[in-house]
């Protein structure tokens, strides 16, 4: 497929000039550059040539997946270190290239062993915040996740009353999902009344109160891709105090969502957030940072936060998430995803924002 041509060729001019190839391992690079959603496979990218590499477990997977390389694949009693230095002898490759942030010691010390014929050389800054700019047909990918967990918040709705326990509604999401071909992104957090005050809590068996918070944060892993959405809703009855804060954050998301532009930094659009929660004093009670890169991994490169110096490009996802969190009384976040444009930014999640009471 053509698009995974382009992978090819971003990864290709980033080929540090010291080194005759690299090496990619981590596997959602793997993926990202060649389409493949197997678990085990590297690829030797070199200037001219590439092979991808993986066992027999993978051959026919891999065959019908990967069409911008070659293929090879091994099986018993050839080994991965000896079927690696074979490929890299028959390309020439003498000074390879790793990525020095995922490869562990002892990786590299079996390699400088047993592949002994080749220079290793740390080369991270070659796959740094590769994937952050996104190629339009991963945004098409997002945005179906986003279109899926959107309709996730719609369906579940009618689970939220009192009496029904947040695994439950955790569980809904969950079969919701996989009916529609989907998996979770990630463990979906459910968490009601006080227990909303943890912006990380898993779900319990605590059913649902009148005058609870519920704050629900979810995704779908679709096609390789990911969304991540937070909403929170009242139980029942709520009072000024609910809605003041949630108002609040929803401002913070609403207002960050407008300010974010190419060529800020991380640091400058998380600054906003505090700003808007401190009119209400509200500040102190936002402890993460407003947002994450978003795309094949639901917490990609890239983070917007006061240490964040990560400058903002067009072409890049990014959730939004604003959160306040009260011991003894409960929290509030608001999560959307977006994609930066040149003129503006596009909002993939459009699940219901304003001010919801349900249950009542
Ligand atoms: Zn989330
Ligand atoms: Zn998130």
């Amino acid at each position: 497929m053509s698009e995974y041509k382009a992978a090819l060729e971003r990864f290709r001019d980033r080929i540090p000039a010291d080194v005759d190839a690299l090496l990619v391992t981590e596997i959602t690079n793997v993926g990202w550059l060649t389409g493949f959603t197997g678990t085990s496979g590297k690829v030797i990218l070199g200037r001219d040539e590439a092979v991808f590499l993986t066992d027999s477990r993978y051959t026919l997977q891999a065959d019908e997946q990967v069409s911008n390389m070659d293929v090879a694949t091994y099986a018993t009693p050839v080994r991965d270190e000896e079927f690696l230095a074979t490929h890299l002898a028959r390309l020439g490759v003498k000074r390879l290239g790793f990525d020095s942030t995922m490869v562990t010691v002892a990786q590299l010390d079996n390699w400088r062993e047993k592949v002994a014929d080749v220079e290793w050389v740390p080369a991270k800054e070659a796959y740094a915040n590769l994937r952050s700019v996104k190629f339009e047909y991963e945004i098409e990918r997002v945005r179906r996740a986003c279109e899926l967990a959107d309709a996730t918040f719609s369906h579940v709705q009618r689970m939220l009353q009192p009496g029904v326990t947040e695994e439950a509604i955790a569980l809904d999401i969950e079969f919701f999902m996989r009916r529609h071909g989907a998996k979770v992104a990630f463990e979906s957090i459910v968490v009601s009344g006080e227990r909303s005050a943890r912006p990380h809590g898993v779900p319990s068996s605590k059913p649902l109160e009148v005058g609870d918070f519920v704050t629900m944060d979810f995704g779908a892993w679709l096609d390789g891709y990911n969304s991540d959405i937070t909403r929170t809703v009242v139980i029942g009855e709520a009072t000024d105090r609910h809605r003041e804060i949630y108002n609040q954050v929803l401002r913070a998301n609403v207002e960050c969502i407008e300010f974010i532009k190419p060529g800020m930094t991380g640091h400058d659009v998380d600054t906003r957030a505090r700003e808007i929660l401190n009119e209400l004093d509200l500040g102190q009670y936002f402890g993460h940072g407003l947002g994450h890169g978003l795309g094949r991994l639901v917490h990609d490169s890239g983070r917007l936060g006061q240490n964040c110096l990560d400058v903002i490009e067009v072409g890049q996802i990014w959730t939004i998430e604003p959160g306040v969190y009260i011991p003894g009384f409960g929290g509030v976040r608001v999560e959307d995803d977006i994609v930066i444009r040149e003129n503006g930014v596009e909002v993939l999640t459009s699940s219901p924002k304003d001010f919801l009471v349900l249950g009542g």
